[in-house]
C-alpha cells in the first residue's frame, strides 16, 4: 500500500521549514518578485550558476529589458554580450527563443499551465514548475537535484540509503503532494534553500536543519557514501575542457565591436588551432556564433 505523502513529509515539518525560510532564507534580488517573465529569467540563470552570481545577473538583466516584449526584440548579440560570466551560453539562446515564441504564441503572457511552460525553448520539467509554483502560485514541486536530495533524504524509508528508491515520477508526485497550497512560491525557495546552504551533498548539517525531527537519514537510514549523489561541480570549467574552450571563443566574439568578425587562426590555452576551430564550428552550428570561411581562415562574430 503507497505510503501517505503526510507520513513522508508531515504538515509540521513543512511549517518548520517555512519558519526557517522566513528567519534565514537568503536575501536574492530574484525573490522579491513574482512576475512570471522576471521568475522566468531568475530560473534559467540560476540553473548552473551560483544564485548569489545570477541574482547580480538578473538585476542588471531586469533593467535592460524590463518586458518580455523588450527582451524578444533584442539583438541576439546584446543577449549574449549580457550573459558573460553566468556560463552555458546556450541559456541565453533559449531565453532569447523562449522569449520570442512568449510573444508570438502567448500574446506577450508567459504561460501559467506546465505543459505550455514545458514547450518553451530551455524550459524543462523543473523550470516549469518552478515558475508555475513561484508566478503563479500553483501547488506543484519543482525538483531539481537539491530537492530531490532533500526530500530523498528526508522521506528516506526503509533503510535503502539516501535516495531511498524514490524513482523519478514518484519523487515527484510526493513534492507535488507536499507544497502547501497557499504557500507554493515560498515553500519552492525554502526547500532550495535547504539543500543549497544545510543539506549539502556530502556535510548535512542536521543539527541546524529545520526538518531534523521528521528526516530519516538523520535519524540513521544513511547511505554509505558510496551512495551519495555525484554533484557536478559549479566551479569554473578548467583550461583544458572544451566548455572552457568554448567560453574564451565566445568571449573574444562578445569582445568585438560593432558586429566585426574575430578570426581565430592560433591555439587557445593547450587548445590546437584544429580544436579552436572545432569549437567555432560548434558554436555557429548550436546559433550562438555565425562562422565564415575566408582566404585567411575562418572567421566568427555574435549572430545579428
Ligand atoms: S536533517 Fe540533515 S539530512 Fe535531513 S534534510 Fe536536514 S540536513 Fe538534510
Amino acid at each position: 500500500m503507497p505510503v501517505h505523502p503526510d507520513a513522508l513529509v508531515p504538515p509540521a515539518l513543512r511549517e518548520a521549514i517555512l519558519a526557517w525560510f522566513a528567519a534565514h532564507g537568503r536575501p536574492l534580488a530574484f525573490r522579491a518578485t513574482d512576475d512570471p517573465y522576471a521568475v522566468l529569467v531568475s530560473e534559467l540563470m540560476a540553473q548552473q550558476t551560483q544564485a548569489e552570481r545570477a541574482a547580480e545577473a538578473w538585476v542588471a538583466w531586469i533593467a535592460r529589458w524590463p518586458t518580455v516584449g523588450d527582451l524578444a526584440a533584442a539583438p541576439v548579440s546584446d543577449v549574449l554580450r549580457a550573459w558573460a560570466g553566468l556560463g552555458y551560453n546556450r541559456r541565453a539562446l533559449a531565453l532569447h527563443r523562449a522569449a520570442q515564441a512568449i510573444v508570438s504564441q502567448h500574446g506577450g503572457q508567459v504561460p501559467g499551465d506546465i505543459p505550455a511552460l514545458e514547450r518553451l525553448p530551455g524550459v524543462g520539467p523543473y523550470t516549469a514548475r518552478a515558475v508555475a509554483a513561484i508566478a503563479f502560485g500553483r501547488p506543484v514541486g519543482a525538483v531539481d537535484t537539491n530537492v530531490r536530495r532533500v526530500l530523498g533524504r528526508i522521506a528516506g524509508a526503509g533503510g535503502v540509503g539516501i535516495m531511498s528508491g524514490f524513482a523519478l515520477g514518484s519523487m515527484q508526485s510526493l513534492a507535488d503532494a507536499v507544497v502547501p497550497e497557499d504557500a507554493a512560491a515560498t515553500w519552492t525557495h525554502a526547500l532550495m534553500d535547504v539543500g543549497a546552504t544545510i543539506c549539502t551533498p556530502r556535510s548535512p548539517r542536521c543539527g541546524d536543519c529545520p526538518a531534523v525531527l521528521w528526516c530519516r537519514f538523520a535519524a540513521g537510514e544513511r547511505g554509505e557514501p558510496s551512495v551519495l549523489p555525484k554533484q557536478r561541480p559549479r566551479s569554473a570549467p578548467f583550461p583544458s575542457t572544451r566548455r572552457w574552450l568554448r567560453g574564451r571563443v565566445l568571449d573574444r566574439a562578445r569582445s568585438a565591436q560593432d558586429a566585426s568578425w574575430c578570426a581565430y587562426p592560433d591555439a587557445i590555452g593547450s587548445h590546437e588551432p584544429a580544436a579552436v576551430r572545432e569549437a567555432v564550428l560548434a558554436l555557429a552550428r548550436e546559433g550562438l556564433l555565425e562562422a565564415r570561411e575566408t582566404p585567411d581562415g575562418l572567421e566568427a562574430r555574435l549572430p545579428g
